[in-house]
């Protein structure tokens, strides 16, 4: 499957339509096509390919096996859901940040760790998690979030995207545990006004904090008088997801500078890919480390699932 799927590779990467094309060989498999969107082109590349292209761009292949399988299950799920909530859409998937990234060079990955990749997939193949509470007949696909490091404690989808997905929050005594989730960064009221589009800022204060202890919502106090409120994730946006790395951060006020102490790297929904290293070096399989992040979630195989929820793809 995989040796004829690197076939299919090749003409992935010769794509050149603003349209989408169909690269499934005539004696390929039924398999999900997923259309994802790498530019202005719409590439429909088979399931398993794509996260191919998916997993080397969301996760270092040197980090644990266990740790790979319970990404590559949620990547599979996430676009899988995104393909049944996009039917009425030209493409399904984003090859960016937007949704998770694609990189086409990787679908033809070759390197130190091609071996492990293969494994991860063919192990983990056409596993996905499902909402709670449903027969499998019926079942919807989680949208299996994920994020870099919970700083400690997972959110919510609707203290992010006021969005209510079945997803809990839950606890990782480990994080933050990247160097790089521990973090400061400086704004000075100029450089806040133009972001913000706000001229004339007098003060900014959190106002409320969401039950994992992030920040809620903050509020901008103005020199007239007015006053600007912001949803914290919208608050984040505007200064710079990768300036501002997580709403779990401190305000504090110096020589008229905002300094912004935050810990924790991503919206925090989801799973924890730091923390699901952790779980991995501690020797939980990826079964385990999903259930941890996911407890309502239940694994299936695709191939149990009627095709009308991928429908069209086949
Ligand atoms: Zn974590």
């Amino acid at each position: 499957m995989i040796i004829r799927l690197c076939v299919v590779l090749a003409f992935v990467i010769q794509a050149q339509a603003a349209t989408p094309v169909d690269l499934t060989l005539p004696d390929s498999e039924l398999t999900p096509l997923v259309r994802v969107r790498v530019k202005n082109k719409i590439l429909k590349v088979p399931l398993e390919s794509y996260l191919m292209g998916v997993l080397p761009s969301e996760m270092s292949l040197s980090w644990p096996l266990e740790a790979l399988k319970a990404q590559a299950v949620a990547a599979r799920s996430f676009v899988l859901s995104q393909m049944q909530r996009r039917q009425s859409s030209n493409f399904d998937v984003e090859s960016t940040h937007l949704d998770q990234v694609f990189r086409v060079e990787h679908l033809n990955y070759a390197g130190p760790y091609r071996k492990k990749l293969l494994q991860v997939l063919q192990e983990t193949k056409g596993e996905v998690l499902l909402e709670p509470q449903k027969n499998v007949s019926a079942s919807q696909i989680q949208k299996t979030y994920f994020h870099s490091d919970c700083g400690g404690s997972t959110e919510t989808s609707f203290y992010v995207w006021r969005t209510q997905e079945p997803l809990l929050q839950v606890q990782d005594s480990s994080c933050p545990v990247s160097q790089h989730s521990k973090w400061e960064i400086k704004f000075s009221l100029k450089t806040l006004e133009e972001k913000l589009n706000l001229p004339g800022i007098k003060s900014l204060q959190v106002t409320t904090k969401t039950p994992s202890g992030r920040n809620g919502t903050i509020l901008v106090l103005l020199n007239n008088g007015d006053k600007e409120l912001f949803l914290a994730d919208t608050f984040r946006k505007r200064l710079g997801f990768n300036k501002v790395k997580s709403t779990y951060f401190d305000l504090a006020l110096q020589n008229g500078d905002y300094v912004f102490s935050g810990r924790g790297h991503g919206h925090g929904v989801g799973m924890c890919q730091w923390g699901a290293r952790v779980l991995a070096q501690q020797g939980l399989e990826y079964k385990k480390i999903l259930t941890h992040y996911f407890p309502l979630s239940r694994l299936e195989n695709i191939k149990n699932i009627e095709r009308p929820l991928y429908a069209g793809k086949l």
